[in-house]
């Protein structure tokens, strides 16, 4: 643990270091330990060497007569800037706190916080987010235990496949994850998983029958529900790290739901990433968790967050929720009185699990009763509501009272700490009352004593001070020190003046001191007390809690959907998507009022829209607004559209840009290519999948040919596609496949409209029909290349162009796949080709809505 130089004994305190640093290595291996010396907590040896290069702290030594060790540290009041630092970083910390008076001797000390990024359940280290520590076991099968210490809920899930298992993981954002020995100790299953999720990675204990012991001790039993080993060892091992970072106290959780992972529409991380709904993929980028976020509490923004990483797939849960946020959207008045009694509130999901494990503070508890006060005021509001407005009203008005408890227990505005004194409220206790008043008499005494003593003494100055070292003292200047009585006692002697005590001043600071020890007592007894019939109401807390954050989120949904003229969905049993005058969220406020809504249409008999124009036309946004809908429509939220007809999509699959996201060490192509793969292989008839400029990492033949290849393979699984690309070529499928159809992106060129230089001019219109060109040139002239660049670049487009038939067709024809091309088959093709030769050949460009001349230099 320390290394030093030297070969002699420690000191005392350096040994009580190493021990210590032992046994939280033993418990949290890779933990820094801080270590209280007076007015800093110190680190020793390597721990010291880490702490000063992630702190950039001083590295100083500690050295005895024969021994020395590198050493950093930290003020005491510095700690938790530099915990969360330290924890930021990945590290985990222990505290170690010098528990009694220094003395003459070895001073004791004691690990009093044990804090890791997964667990810590301190406010001031809490994310206002989710913080979920999870845990990944195999066996027979995979499982995945996640637990929020912050507020106790803990949940698990089992799966055939380890894809499966990361699809679920990646949707938690888990701070820190166990992993058990046969996936840890796997080198190429670590690495695939460290390039996954860069998360903290702790040690924890998957043996099975530990992991049922702790099963056992924190709920009582080992559920039925947690059906096999990987279930017991992924849940157990969470509970044993959890109970040693608590120390102990894992009341908080209650019990554990076994969810359904496909209870939940898939909806892979590359497509939340691609949606934008956690992350902008720019920096100043806005989300679409940003414009959703309309909750007024902590719990109501976890919550939708929740929604967002789970869409429903039941119709009738879609249903309740969609009523609900009706409901709050017709009724103005409720939806007001409900937001803003939310405003009021405190995170009353944490603060129940504050309660659960009888932690909370004399603040918390007064935040506590606060929150519950409002709740009365909720269910008045909620009264005569159905549906789920009526189920969430009843969860709220479930707790029995203890807001009058606390309220007669304890002062409107009570100390942060409960050893600061004042807290219980005076009549609630009364042999308090007794000692308060007995030391209020004596105070009062006190009070007298400087004038009494001015008079007994005639010296006009005299004063009565107190200080921490000397206590109470009378304090006499030195040209009246000839008048001091007989019985004052010296205490002090400064420079210009002297300090005195007498028998029964000494007398009544003493009592005082007791009697406010005793007060001091009575009131941790009285609040402890107070905290212990708390816990007992933590189910019914949580439960209410859980109704608010609930509550928050529908009204926030609302509360948009008025704002922004959004519309109930319908959800048709069907694979039918009407979508009409459909905005993208994101982009509707960034354009400010500029946006030009499209209509999307996909059935069972038109399921792929392929979409061609020119870059900047706006088909990322067609495809995103489309596949944003049908997420919104399964949190049961109102959606950005004039009229909507959803299905419930099983999963939204997304394929979107060539150059985003580099994950280590794999090509761009690699990338899109594994995740082309991954569609391919997951999508269903029932699934929306999103494709965007697929095979742009290649080169254009092999681009071409793999984006054909996976939209006819998208066309056979019937799956509702919709495909941007620049590869004009392929619109001419929809001759052969009678579920594609082509749209374009309207563009005019326009000459005039541009001084004479040529541009273009974009309309974000979507309409039928295939494009003809992509506008590369022109876009690239109005990106402000050279003139004569972009004049050869249009020659040699032209000269291309007239070369094109050949090269289409030597295309098509390294395309055709011999080995399944029937006879029939074959002659079909050449009568196509045949027909296109005489028709003036090329890819054909129908529904044409803008003609104009092509483009001249
Ligand atoms: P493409 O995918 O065709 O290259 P994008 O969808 O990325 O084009 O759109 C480019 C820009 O055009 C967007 O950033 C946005 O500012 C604007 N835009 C796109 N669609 C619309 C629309 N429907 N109405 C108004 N502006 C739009």
């Amino acid at each position: 643990v320390l290394k030093g130089t030297g070969s002699g004994a420690l000191p005392p305190m350096l040994e009580q270091y190493v021990r210590m640093r032992d046994e939280v290595a033993a418990q949290l291996p890779h933990a820094i330990l801080l270590f209280q010396v007076g007015d800093f907590y110190e680190t020793f040896g390597e721990d010291a060497e880490r702490a000063s290069r992630l702190l950039g702290l001083v590295l100083t030594h500690k050295s005895s007569r024969d021994f020395s060790t590198p050493m950093s540290g930290i003020p005491l009041r510095a700690l938790d800037s530099h915990v969360e630092r330290l924890l930021a970083a990945g590290l985990c910390v222990a505290v170690a706190d010098q528990i009694e008076e220094p003395g003459s001797g070895l001073v004791e000390r004691k690990v009093t916080q044990l804090l890791t990024p997964g667990t810590v359940t301190e406010e001031r280290h809490l994310s206002v987010d989710e913080n979920y520590l999870a845990a990944v076991a195999t066996g027979d099968g995979y499982a995945l235990a996640l637990l929020d210490v912050s507020t106790g809920e803990f949940r698990c899930a089992a799966f055939h496949t380890r894809a499966a298992l990361y699809d679920e993981l990646s949707r938690w954002r888990a701070r820190e994850v166990l992993l058990s020995p046969e996936l840890a100790g796997n080198a190429a299953l670590l690495a695939d998983f460290q390039g996954r999720f860069p998360v903290m990675l702790s040690p924890a204990n998957f043996g099975e029958e530990g992991c049922c012991a702790e099963l056992v001790a924190a709920l009582g039993e080992v559920p039925g529900t947690l059906g096999s080993s990987a279930l017991r060892r992924a849940c157990g091992a969470v509970l044993g790290y959890a109970r040693v970072t608590q120390q102990g106290q894992l009341e908080m959780v209650r019990r554990v739901v076994r969810f359904e992972p496909g209870a939940h529409m898939r909806l892979p991380e590359s497509a939340v990433r691609a949606l934008e709904v956690f992350t902008p993929q720019s920096p100043q980028g806005v989300t679409l968790m940003d414009v959703l976020c309309q909750t007024r509490t902590a719990g109501g923004r976890r919550r939708l967050r929740a929604w967002l990483r789970s869409p429903l797939l039941d119709e009738l849960s879609i249903r309740a929720r969609l009523d609900g946020v009706e409901a709050l959207t017709r009724a103005a008045d409720l939806r007001g009185g409900v937001r803003s009694l939310l405003y009021r509130a405190h995170d009353l999901e944490r603060l129940a699990a504050r309660v659960a494990t009888r932690r909370s503070g004399p603040r918390e508890v007064a935040a506590l009763a606060r929150t519950l006060e409002l709740l009365p005021e909720a269910t008045r509001l909620l009264d005569g509501q159905g549906g789920l407005l009526g189920t969430l009203c009843a969860r709220l008005g479930g707790l029995p009272d203890v807001v009058t408890r606390i309220r007669a227990a304890l002062v409107d505005d009570p100390p942060l700490r409960l050893g600061d004194g004042g807290l219980i409220r005076d009549g609630f206790h009364a042999g308090l009352d007794e000692l308060r008043a007995e030391a209020l008499g004596h105070r009062a005494w006190l009070a007298e004593l400087e004038s009494s003593e001015r008079a007994r003494t005639g010296i006009g100055n005299l004063k009565v001070g107190y200080t921490t070292v000397f206590g109470y003292f009378l304090e006499v200047t030195g040209p009246h020190l000839g008048k001091v009585p007989a019985d004052y006692r010296q205490v002090a002697t400064l420079k210009d003046r002297a300090r005195f005590t007498r028998p029964d001043l000494r007398e009544r600071e003493r009592e005082i001191a007791r009697l406010d020890t005793a007060a001091g007592r009575l009131e941790v007894e009285a609040f402890t007390e107070l905290r212990d019939s708390l816990a007992a109401h933590a189910e019914a807390l949580s439960e209410a809690a859980g109704a608010l954050s609930e509550l928050d989120v529908l009204s926030a949904l609302a509360e948009i959907a008025v704002d922004c003229s959004w519309v109930r969905p319908q959800t048709t049993p069907d694979a039918e998507l009407t979508l009409t005058q459909a905005r993208h969220p994101v982009v509707e406020q960034a354009t400010g009022g500029k946006f030009v809504p499209n209509d999307a249409r996909l059935d069972g008999g038109r399921f792929v829209l392929l979409l061609t124009g020119p870059n900047m036309a706006g088909k990322s946004t067609y495809l995103r607004t489309v596949a944003i809908c049908a997420l919104l429509h399964q949190i049961g939220s109102f959606v950005p559209a004039d009229q909507a007809e959803l299905p419930v999509y099983d999963a939204i699959h997304t394929r979107i840009g060539a150059s985003d996201d580099l994950a280590g060490g794999r090509s761009t192509f690699m990338v899109e290519m594994s995740e082309l793969a991954a569609i391919l292989h997951g999508a269903t008839h029932r699934s929306l999948v999103i494709l965007d400029e697929v095979g742009r990492g290649t080169s254009t033949l092999d681009g071409l040919a793999i984006a054909q290849a996976a939209l006819e393979h998208l066309h056979v699984t019937r799956a509702h596609t919709l495909f941007a690309t620049h590869y004009f070529e392929l619109t001419r499928l929809e001759a052969e496949h009678p579920g594609l159809i082509n749209l374009h992106v309207a563009a005019e060129e326009d000459a005039a409209l541009n001084g004479g230089v040529g541009g273009l001019t974009f309309y974000h219109q979507v309409v039928p029909g295939a494009a003809r060109q992509s506008y590369g040139v022109e876009v690239a002239r109005l990106a402000g290349l050279p003139a004569p660049v972009t004049a050869r670049a249009a020659r040699l487009l032209t000269a291309l162009n007239t070369g094109g038939d050949d090269r289409t067709l030597v295309r098509e024809l390294a395309a055709l796949d011999l080995s399944r091309l029937t006879p029939m088959g074959a002659l079909e093709v050449l009568h196509r080709w045949q027909r296109e030769a005489a028709e003036g050949g090329g890819p054909r460009a129908e529904g044409w809505t803008v003609q104009s001349e092509p483009v001249q230099p």
